[in-house]
């Protein structure tokens, strides 16, 4: 008999239909009961129902409920064989967790798992030579979308060899610009929503080069949030450039002291 084992397969305690022959039932528990000790027969509950797992209906799992600590929503599966006229044997024993369990959640690779900021001092990150957002240099120049620096950087690196050995493409500039726009330097985000004006018209928007220049600049005001960073044209902040305060905001005067600690008393002469 094989040992106890679980599985992440997805099946349900559900019965799939057709008559329940005692006979198997009464095989698949006492085979169950074996393989999870005399000590731990509570940990099987009351027979839940059967799957059919072929279509002559000679192979079965016989599901029964798990009453062991720490497995709600789990459920045993005992696989067994019934030929014709001959004697009933047990392929397997497994735990299944159910609908309800609580499983680890899906295995997500290291490279998809990780985010922006994940990145501490000294990690290394590897880019795929089939990376889709970068492209060789030599045959898209140093930016895709711009004609003229393709003709130029194309011409650099076929009489010097010199350049960047790939640069990023068009997929590469369309997830960038994405992510931008949809972030905290976008037009969404809560301090463009009541900003006075947008960032096109900011003194402190330093222009890139290339083709997201239409779109997008870098803050260089030391006073806003967004200094040194990505800013859509559309974005904004209270520190744009030609921000003026209204009469009501500016300082009110001080009144007059009530205590005149400041004027030189006359002396009094007698
Ligand atoms: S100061 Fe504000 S409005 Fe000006 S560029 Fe920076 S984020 Fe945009």
């Amino acid at each position: 008999m094989s040992p106890v084992t679980t599985t992440t397969a997805p099946t349900t305690a559900a019965a799939s239909g057709g008559t329940v022959d005692p006979a198997l039932v009464d095989a698949a528990r006492a085979a169950l009961t074996e393989e999870v000790g005399p000590g731990n027969a509570g940990d099987v509950g009351r027979h839940l129902g059967q799957v059919a797992e072929s279509e002559d209906g000679t192979v079965s799992s016989q599901l029964f409920a798990c009453e062991r600590a720490g497995y709600v929503g789990w459920h045993w599966s005992v696989t067994v064989v019934h030929l014709a006229d001959g004697p009933v044997t047990v392929d397997e024993v497994v735990l299944i967790p159910g609908d309800a369990a609580i499983v680890a959640p899906p295995w997500v690779p290291y490279r998809d798992r990780i985010r922006p900021g994940d990145l501490s001092p000294g990690d290394l990150l590897p880019v795929s030579d089939e990376d889709p957002r970068l492209v060789p240099t030599y045959a898209f120049g140093d930016d895709p979308l711009d004609p003229d620096a393709k003709a130029q950087i194309r011409q650099v690196a076929k009489d010097l060899g010199l350049g960047r050995v790939r640069t990023l493409g068009p997929v590469g500039h369309d997830l960038a610009a994405q992510r931008w726009y949809a972030g905290p330097g976008g037009p969404g985000a809560p301090i463009a929503q009541s900003a006075p004006d947008h960032c096109h018209s900011c003194g402190f928007l330093v222009r890139l080069a290339g083709s997201l220049a239409e779109s997008f600049g870098v803050c260089g005001n030391g006073d806003a949030n967004d200094d040194g960073r990505v800013v859509s044209m559309d974005h904004g902040c209270g520190a744009h450039s030609e921000v003026r305060l209204a009469k009501k905001h500016e300082p009110q005067p001080v009144p007059e002291p009530v205590w005149d600690t400041l004027t030189p008393d006359e002396i009094e002469l007698f």
